[in-house]
């Protein structure tokens, strides 16, 4: 059977979902009814490192470069949004059922996996001839074809373990409702599949209000929905998720330069983050989406495999012309240097928020094993990190509580801190360890006499006097985006 998992992969998956639910990072949403597929909750650290990692985001965008501005639009479009999009007609994935277990896949994901098993195997060529097959079948619309290769590669489904399918059909993945309180009058609207078409058709009121010249871009954090067919691997696949995307305007013909810029200029994002470079690779695309005429993703070592946590995609200027097309209304730009209407072509690039948080976890995730015990840490970079400081007076007695409240009140409004004052000293670092603080300032009776206090670091677990004094100029050194941003 295709399979992209080794036990120990499986293992390490796990290790990270279950310390993500016991810590408060996440946890499956409505649990106490048993949960609901692919959707989650965020808890209070969780919610930390994910505001945290959406902040940097969007300051990466919107402070580094200086012709990026934000926009918040809804979740609901004017229906029309999703036909001029393509969405309608074609934000379909090709899915088929075992008949005898009743599941569903998704039939292009059974082929690529069974392709990957192949190239682990050795057999490279007949790995890349089979995803090759599947391109063109897939770009040709060519089902039943798919179907074959399933049927002739002997897939079988993990569940049933028979190769017992139905046809290959397509399937719509957007989410629709109704709006309007009477039944009659009430119409189709869709949950927005991706967060892109807001920035689209709000295209002339940003640039013109924000006198905007081209080249500008535009950026979005926000949810996104798709009734995905197969939703697994916990927080990569969802239903309910969250996009940050950014779509660059730019002069027809300039495409090229802006996709290799904007390809370059994410991946040294994801580095400057402390992402491995070996747990990092470039995938360009073979199939290219109805609207791109390059693609590429970058992709992420995950514990199931390389797979996509971003993706950046030259979509020429099909948006601006199709909502041109539909709302007859112009989408075009004026620009004076060349003294020439035109409608921009766009490079964009689009990143899930919660691939990021699920691969900032996977890389965090931390099991020291030495001789006499094993310590299991958050290795996460103090800047996205949820807590930055424990505050520990290291008994709740003779005033070290009242001295360690001041600490708090110093730095409170700068950081996400926290005051823990019951157990034993050892088992707080512990706590803080699990969700990644980096730094723990113990409090003791020396501290009184010479307002000095101990650090000790999360990642080595060294510890050092220094003064209170010194407190926020070092926690603001290690915490800063600055850090971040100047190997941009
Ligand atoms: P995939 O091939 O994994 O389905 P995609 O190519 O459809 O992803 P895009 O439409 O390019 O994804 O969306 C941009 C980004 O949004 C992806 O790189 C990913 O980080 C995120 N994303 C897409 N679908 C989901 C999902 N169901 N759950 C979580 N994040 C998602």
């Amino acid at each position: 059977m295709a399979k992209t998992e080794t036990p120990a992969e499986n293992a390490q998956l796990k290790d990270i979902i279950s310390h993500a639910k016991e810590y408060g990072f996440v946890y499956p949403s409505s649990e106490i009814y048993d949960g609901l597929q692919a959707v989650y909750d965020y808890g209070a650290y969780g919610v930390e490192l994910k505001n945290n990692l959406k902040r940097l985001w969007w300051e990466t965008m919107t402070r580094v470069q200086d012709n990026i501005v934000g926009i918040d639009a809804a979740i609901f479009m004017h229906p029309t949004t999703w036909k001029a999009s393509g969405h309608v007609d074609s934000f379909n994935d090709p899915m088929i059922d075992n008949k005898d277990s009743k599941k569903r896949y998704r039939a292009d994901v059974l082929v690529e996996e069974h392709a990957a098993v192949i190239e682990r195997a050795g057999d490279l060529e007949r790995a890349k001839s089979l995803t090759a097959a599947l391109a063109r079948m897939l770009e040709a619309e060519d089902l039943d074809g798919v179907r074959d290769l399933i049927t002739n590669e002997g897939i079988k489904c993990p569940i049933s373990g028979t190769s017992n399918w139905t046809d290959v059909r397509q399937f719509n993945l957007m989410f629709s409702t109704q709006v309007g309180s009477v039944a009659e009058d009430s119409s189709t609207i869709y949950l927005r599949p991706e967060t892109a078409q807001g920035i689209f058709v709000n295209f002339l009121n940003i640039q013109k209000t924000a006198r905007m010249k081209v080249p500008f871009g535009i950026a979005q954090i926000g949810k996104a929905f798709r009734n995905e067919i197969v939703a697994r691997q916990f927080i990569f696949r969802m239903r309910e998720f969250e996009q940050m995307e950014m779509q660059f305007f730019i002069r027809p013909g300039t495409e090229m330069d802006w996709y290799k810029y904007w390809s370059e200029t994410r991946m040294k994002w994801h580095l400057a983050l402390g992402t491995p470079p070996e747990k990092l690779r470039k995938h360009d695309h073979e199939k290219l989406a109805h609207y791109a005429n390059a693609a590429m993703d970058i992709e992420f070592d995950f514990p199931f495999g390389f797979k996509e946590v971003e993706g950046i995609h030259s979509r020429t200027d099909f948006d601006l012309k199709s909502h041109q097309e539909f709302s007859k209304k112009k989408q075009q730009y004026f620009d004076p240097e060349i003294n020439q209407n035109y409608i921009p072509y766009v490079v964009e690039t689009s990143i899930g928020a919660d691939r990021l948080f699920l691969l900032t976890l996977c890389n965090a995730y931390t099991v020291e094993e030495t001789e006499e015990k094993s310590r299991t840490f958050l290795k996460l970079h103090p800047a996205v990190a949820p807590v930055k400081a424990a505050i520990l007076p290291i008994v709740k007695k003779d005033g070290l509580p009242e001295k360690a409240q001041e600490i708090v009140q110093a730095l409170k409004y700068d950081f996400n801190i926290i005051y823990e004052d019951s157990g034993s000293i050892g088992k707080r670092y512990t706590r803080q360890d699990l969700i990644g603080t980096p730094f723990c300032i113990a409090v003791d009776h020396q501290t009184l006499e010479d307002n000095m206090v101990t650090i000790r670091h999360r990642d080595t677990t060294e510890q050092e006097r220094v003064p209170i004094s010194e407190l926020h100029g070092r926690i603001t050194e290690a915490t800063s985006f600055r850090r971040i941003f100047e190997k941009l």
